[in-house]
């Protein structure tokens, strides 16, 4: 069989990101993202090696950019595309793994909708627009949410009344799977024991973080819920509140639904407690320079980062190690080591130096001797996803 080629596509509200995946190189031979769609601003940057390009398409709308994207795409896989993979956020509980893109799939990521109104109708048009380019491309939807569908009732249910979740799907679905699957998987192979009979705790830690446990390959827990907002603190997320906050800021400030949601959603989290920045590269330098509000929101951060985690333990046998991954977990050496001194009681500890190595990419496992593993595992959404639909392809 010739080597295959999948192009990975993640379409936001007004963005593509997109990556060619071949299966047999571990770099992408392209990888690139559209921006700004639908306005005057609207560029796509793309690198091949090296090389960089941009092209400026005033006004591009999602199908305007992939009709330039999918070419280039074909070009660079040799005139033969294999496949489309699609990032897909909600799969709620009709989609347990990914899916070939048909009709009924199509209908149930539109019934999904309601569940994640950002994502999902951008999804799709992402999806639509390359059917229409590619009729013939077998084409798959790979959700965020189907890796947590293994998790029990009682971790996925919410202590409400029975007929939210009958009759409104309220429930805890979980984010972030294609990740939490690939670095849990990557892990078992990097200390060489089977995934079918291996215990992780795994902290997802980018714009959005989340942490799972991850036994024999499925997830048992995670800390996000109904929406992308439950759980760790994030960059601009508040993740978990006292949930009579929004009646007490309704009461007392007679503030509306919107104004509680964009205030959770975007004015929280880090930059919420530093009042400076939702990065936390900013924050560590503005830590070290002694600024109150970006060491707060560092403390805040690693400490209920290790109450996650620690909660998380309940779901585990025993654990093979904590992995770290995303884009503040494979870099930041000092969120790593905060995190870990808060988890004592379970032996963890850092090798300062092993720990410090552990940047850019590198992966590698930072315990101490005689500390269980913890391991800085780089996450590959675009390859899982190109894993996920090469594995449909040939099903
Ligand atoms: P991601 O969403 O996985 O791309 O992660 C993005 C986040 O990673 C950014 O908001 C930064 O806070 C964080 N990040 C990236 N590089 C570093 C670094 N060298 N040190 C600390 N945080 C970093």
């Amino acid at each position: 069989m010739s080597v295959r080629n999948i192009l990975v596509i993640n379409c936001g509200s007004s963005s593509i990101k997109f990556a060619l995946v071949n299966e047999k190189q571990s770099t992408f031979p392209l990888q690139g993202l559209a921006e700004c769609l639908g306005s005057p601003e609207a560029v796509i940057q793309w690198q091949i090696g090296e090389a960089k390009e941009t092209l400026s398409l005033p006004g591009a709308d999602h199908a305007a950019a992939l009709a330039k994207i999918l070419p280039l795409a074909q070009e660079m896989a040799g005139g033969r595309l294999d496949g489309i993979g699609h990032r897909v956020v909600h799969g709620g509980e009709h989609f347990t793994g990914s899916s070939l893109i048909d009709a009924s799939v199509l209908d149930a990521i539109n019934t999904n909708a309601q569940l994640a109104p950002l994502h999902n109708p951008a999804n799709l048009i992402g999806i639509e627009a390359a059917m229409s380019l590619f009729p013939g491309l077998p084409q798959v939807s790979v959700f965020d949410t189907a890796f947590h569908q293994s998790m029990p009732e009682y971790a996925y249910r919410y202590a409400v009344p029975e007929f939210l979740y009958t009759e409104h799907g309220v429930r805890r679905y979980g984010f972030h799977g294609t990740s939490h699957r690939f670095v849990s998987q990557r892990a078992a192979e990097m200390v060489g024991v089977p995934v079918d009979d291996s215990s992780w705790l795994v902290a997802h830690l980018g714009n959005g973080c989340s942490t799972c446990a991850v036994v024999n390959g499925e997830s048992r827990d995670t800390s996000m819920g109904l929406t992308p907002l439950e759980g760790v603190v994030m960059g601009t997320r508040s993740g978990d509140v006292d949930p009579a906050l929004h009646m007490y800021l309704a009461r007392t400030l007679g503030w509306s639904i919107e104004q509680i949601d964009s205030m959770l959603t975007r004015d929280s989290g880090l930059k919420g407690l530093s009042g400076l920045s939702n990065d936390m590269r900013t924050l560590h330098e503005a830590y070290e320079a002694g600024h109150s509000g970006a060491t707060l929101a560092f403390e805040v951060f690693c400490y209920r980062l290790a109450k996650s985690l620690a909660s998380m333990a309940c779901a585990l046998p025993r654990v093979n190690g904590l992995i770290f991954t995303g884009g503040i977990g494979e870099n930041s050496s000092a969120v790593r080591a905060r995190t870990v001194e808060h988890l004592k009681v379970f032996n963890f500890q850092v090798d300062a130096q092993a720990n410090a190595r552990c940047t850019r990419g590198t992966a590698g496992q930072i315990q101490t001797e005689g500390s269980p593993r913890i391991l800085v595992v780089p996450t590959n959404e675009e390859r899982q996803i190109a894993l996920e639909t090469l594995a449909l392809l040939d099903a």
